[in-house]
């Protein structure tokens, strides 16, 4: 017991020189767009004159299909899922994109004469106009949206104790709405729940905030007076903190499931890789992205089209329809409760 002791000493030792490590590391993690860096990536037509992905991978491995998956989630082969989703979770639940011209959001930040519409994610331009972003965060607050059938399937996987972590790139925090618990959450880009004065740091629950925010007011620290910032990650900023249990989740996974993102965004989407390559990876989305694209293996599986029918559909072959009926008419009432 001495010698196992001691190993568990250095295992906890090591884990909080990893902490340190990430420090080093975080520079090198602010989220930045690919520019030109992305593979060339084959038509599904293509892929099926080629046969890529299709048959097998030439190594006698056979395509691993969507009731596989299921199969081995039932009998509790593959237990420890991780999912990266992006903003096709949200988009059902009517989240405005806020570079479209016709949302209501989109005219709203018009007004502002922003020079392009990604600078009220800069920190300079914040500094210099911070009202754009607020009118997004006005948009965003909790409260606003509800979430839908793939927020639910997500909760759903937690209440059963098959979601190891959820790894979003929306800041609609419509994941901690469906009931996700925090720990079970890495929000990448961020959060509304909490905020920071960009003067002396304190951090406040973005709750304090909301009547401001709501009155189009700025929100200012009520210690120092310093402009308060939602912990929204900016361009160049550094990702939170949280956004390291990567290191050790995605190489625990023993199934991954990629959900309503185009994986252009990095870091996130260089995650998709950072599973083992022996496992089940699903990707639920409009079209055929990041690695499912341009380096199919013989246990990716691709439901491509509307993102809700897809979660539907692999939601049918575990046979949870019923349960995932139960779960939105409890949560619904619960939203509706809430609102009255
Ligand atoms: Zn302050």
């Amino acid at each position: 017991t001495v010698v196992s002791w001691s190993r568990l000493l250095s295992f906890v030792s090591a884990w909080r020189n990893l902490e340190s490590i990430c420090y080093l590391l975080r520079f090198l993690s602010a989220p930045r767009r690919i520019q030109g860096a992305r593979p060339v990536s084959l038509s599904t037509a293509a892929m099926g004159i080629f046969g890529i992905g299709r048959g097998g991978d030439g190594s006698g491995n056979r395509k691993l299909t969507l009731q596989d998956v299921a199969e081995l989630i039932q009998k509790k082969e593959c237990h420890r899922m991780v999912v990266m989703a992006g903003a096709g979770i949200s988009t059902p639940s009517g989240i405005p994109d806020f570079r479209s011209p016709g949302s209501g959001l989109y005219s709203n930040l018009q007004q502002y004469n922003i020079p392009y519409p990604e600078a009220i994610f800069e920190i300079a331009y914040f500094f210099h106009n911070p009202k754009p972003f607020f009118t997004l965060a006005k948009e965003l607050y909790p409260g606003n949206y509800r979430p839908n059938y793939s927020h639910y399937f997500l909760r759903l996987l937690h209440d059963k104790g098959l979601l190891l972590r959820l790894y979003t790139q929306n800041i609609d925090g419509l994941e901690r709405v469906a009931g996700i618990p925090p720990d079970k959450l890495v929000e990448a880009h961020g959060t509304f729940t909490t905020a920071t004065c960009t003067t002396c740091r304190r951090s406040y629950p973005g709750e304090d905030f909301r009547g401001d925010v709501m009155a189009d007011k700025i929100p200012h620290c009520p210690v120092c007076t310093g402009l308060i910032k939602p912990d929204i990650v900016f361009f160049g900023e550094e990702l939170p903190h949280r956004f390291f249990l990567h290191v050790t989740d995605f190489p625990m996974a023993d199934v991954l499931f990629i959900i309503g993102t185009s994986l252009e965004v990095q870091p996130f989407a260089s995650l998709a890789d950072a599973v083992r390559s022996s496992i089940p990876r699903v990707l639920i989305n409009r079209d055929l992205v990041g690695p499912f694209a341009y380096q199919p293996q013989y246990n990716d599986v691709a439901l491509l089209g509307d993102v809700i029918s897809g979660v539907e559909k692999f939601v049918e072959l575990m046979g949870w329809k019923k349960e995932m009926q139960e779960l939105i008419q409890r949560e619904t009432e619960k939203l509706d409760a809430k609102d009255n």
